[in-house]
């Protein structure tokens, strides 16, 4: 019998399949692991031969919509798909403790972009500060969806849920701001892990989960492994830092130099919108820093 199903996890060669409502172990098929150029990721749609103990073997995956992919610094060829099939990055971020700093999320929203991933920003902890309006405005005129969120005070948890539900979703974001107890109160039966997961393989040794999805909802699903938290910090290269800030497309056009880079050109457009207040200042930073940094560490 073929089934298909979803690629929660893959331990020790082994993969944790999920398909409505249940869990089950599979194996992969030789043939798909010497013939095909694509690993089976977590996340993946496979189709699965049952054999009759509740076990299976991965015949085929389906093709993806989206594909994550990390860069190692330095590393002309370091590039790594790690997530199959998310549809949205939830950049999460603290108002305070620890304070709001705007280039971590930048950060993240433009590892999102690069791997062309819709992302929307929470701002968490917002009882512990007066205001947080003004750290959601450039995003908001930026174009993404910003939620506010307590905890706590259960602020703005349904109007997240009503975000993540029927979807793939990456949480991300740095340690401390909530994202595992924002998780746990909007699904208590997730009981989010927050050191790093490992499982213990078949032979014995340690073997880390690079990546873990857990169902979400009716039809969703949310990818919060320890891992993966820290996109931000992944590399970028420069022609993707420059494509990643999606209100400066608006005016990228009208650059006096196609090629422009906004950093210090003559007739830059981003430059003079960023002066007459079209979109924040501290994006407009964020960028630059990323840029450089691509330049200097030499990224393709
Ligand atoms: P993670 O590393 O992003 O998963 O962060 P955690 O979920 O582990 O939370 C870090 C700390 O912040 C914990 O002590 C939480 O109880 C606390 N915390 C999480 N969300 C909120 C919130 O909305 N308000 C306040 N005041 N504390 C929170
Ligand atoms: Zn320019």
């Amino acid at each position: 019998m073929l089934r298909e199903a979803t690629v929660l996890a893959i331990v020790g060669g082994r993969y944790r399949l999920y398909d409505a409502g249940e869990t089950f172990e599979a194996s992969l098929r030789g043939r798909i692991k010497q013939t095909s150029d694509k690993r089976v990721l977590v996340g993946d749609r496979v189709s699965v031969e049952m054999q009759d103990e509740g076990v299976g073997t991965i015949e085929e995956i389906q093709p993806r919509r989206s594909l994550l992919k990390r860069r190692t610094p330095g590393k002309r060829r370091g590039v790594r798909s790690v997530v199959a099939n998310i549809d949205q990055v939830v950049v999460v971020g603290a108002a305070a403790d620890p304070s709001w700093d705007p280039h971590v999320t930048d950060r993240f929203l433009a590892v999102a972009e690069a791997n062309h991933l819709p992302s929307l920003v929470v701002i968490n902890k917002a009882d512990l500060a007066q205001e947080v309006a003004p750290f959601a405005e450039p995003y908001e005129v930026a174009g993404y969806r910003v939620i506010v969120t307590s905890v706590p005070e259960y602020r703005g948890l349904e109007e997240l849920r009503a975000m993540l539900e029927d979807q793939v979703s990456l949480f991300s974001g740095p340690t401390g701001v909530g994202k595992s107890s924002i998780l746990n109160a909007l699904h208590p039966g997730l009981k989010l892990k927050t050191a790093e997961v490992s499982a213990r393989s078949r032979t014995g040794r340690h073997t880390t989960v690079a990546a873990e999805m857990h169902p979400f909802g009716d039809a969703g699903f949310v990818v919060d492994t320890p891992g993966l938290r820290d996109i931000g910090l992944w590399a970028l290269g420069p022609l993707e830092v420059v494509q990643s800030f999606p209100e400066f497309e608006r005016f990228a056009g009208q650059c006096r130099f196609d090629n422009c880079r906004h950093l210090a050109e003559p007739g830059c457009a981003v430059m003079a919108a960023s002066k007459q207040g079209d979109f924040s200042e501290t994006r407009l930073r964020s960028y630059r820093r990323l840029l450089e940094e691509a330049i200097a560490a030499g990224q393709p």
